[in-house]
């Protein structure tokens, strides 16, 4: 099988080229693609130099699965042709809530990869994660309603964003000028409540997103509200989550679907470090839930807190995931 990924040099790119070379998919070639600022640039997989191709010059058809992370604005450009010459698994919003085009958690709705046009979409880094632990719960006590605030990483907004977090970090040490040009506001020792832009009734993309690609994933009756707030954190998103049932639950029974949960770890001790932080959950492909309990305000009602590293099952490894899916499949 031949692959490429066309944004290769980004923060999900080379997260991607990671996940390729531990998976057990049989890679003859892969290429690696970014703007022309990249061209020349070599990266490593394994122990190979790749040279990384120009987006403008670069040949689809080179590629049997080809996976985008390049942004909206590349994706809505080259995609519909790339999709003609290659099978497109996007990181971008552009295609999700496209009715032609599934849009896949690899543990959650793998049937869905059924009649794709050759265009897949991976979802939001949040709600990726968030998928995971609701699913088994929505399969045994159907979810009615889901509020969620999260506290994400800057790794998600590009490796600009990470850049400018250890700047203003460094300068803010140093009493120097701090300068803010990829968040709106300054981020280092803050935090901003304001991801992507701004949408109808004062919600940002970002919470919308969440709140409809869970409909189009898992259940188009399930309610969510969601806040979503950028944190001065490198890597992984975590979510402060309550989900509402139709009925009373278990919590017993509630913790035992969480902890065998697909692609989820429970780490839930009620005494002090007896939970994830996002530190920890960098670098590791599971989705970690702790902090599991019941809301003594409503009977039908639990909380849990979610924690996973956004460049892997947020991004690089459930595109790879899907891959795997499409071969088994064929
Ligand atoms: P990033 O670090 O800013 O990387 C962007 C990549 O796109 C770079 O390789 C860049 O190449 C390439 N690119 C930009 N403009 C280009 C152009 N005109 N032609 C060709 N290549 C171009 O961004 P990222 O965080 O990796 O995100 C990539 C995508 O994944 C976005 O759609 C993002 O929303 C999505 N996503 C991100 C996360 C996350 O947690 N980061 C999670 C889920 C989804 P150069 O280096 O040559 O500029």
């Amino acid at each position: 099988m031949n692959f490429a990924i066309i944004g290769a040099t980004g923060n999900v790119g080379r997260k991607t080229i990671e996940v390729l070379e531990k998976s057990k998919l049989k890679i003859d070639n892969l290429s690696l693609v970014a703007s022309e600022k990249s061209v020349g640039q070599k990266l490593r997989f394994k122990n190979k130099d790749i040279k990384v191709e120009q987006l403008e010059k670069y040949d689809f058809s080179k590629a049997d699965i080809t996976i985008f992370a390049a942004g909206s604005e590349i994706a809505e450009k080259w995609i519909p042709r790339a999709s003609k010459k290659t099978i497109v698994i996007d990181n971008s919003k552009h295609f999700r809530m496209d009715n032609e085009v599934p849009l896949i958690v690899a543990e959650v709705n793998p049937e869905d990869l059924t009649n794709h046009k050759n265009i897949i979409a991976n979802p939001n880094c949040s709600t990726i994660q968030l998928m995971l632990p609701l699913k088994p719960l929505h399969d045994k006590y159907k979810i009615k309603r889901v509020i969620v605030s999260t506290y994400q990483a800057v790794s998600g907004a590009g490796k600009a964003s990470v850049d400018e977090l250890f700047s203003q970090t460094k300068n803010y040490l140093n009493k120097k000028d701090i300068k803010s040009e990829n968040f709106t506001k300054q981020i280092a020792f803050n935090l901003i409540p304001h991801i992507d832009s701004f949408v109808e009734d004062g919600y940002t993309k970002e919470e919308w997103k969440m709140e409809n690609e869970t409909k189009k994933i898992l259940d188009k009756n399930i309610g969510l509200t969601a806040t979503c707030v950028r944190v001065p954190v490198k890597t992984s998103h975590s979510e402060s989550v309550n989900v509402e049932f139709e009925n009373e639950y278990n919590l017993d029974t509630a913790k035992e679907i969480l902890r065998s949960a697909p692609g989820c770890k429970v780490v839930d001790e009620h005494k002090d470090g007896g939970y994830i932080t996002p530190l920890e959950a960098e670098e590791d492909y599971l989705t970690f839930i702790s902090r599991i309990r019941k809301d003594h305000s409503n009977k039908k009602a639990l909380n849990m807190w979610v924690v996973s590293d956004n460049l892997l099952k947020g991004a690089a490894l459930n595109t790879v995931q899907i891959a795997e899916l499409l071969l088994r499949k064929k």
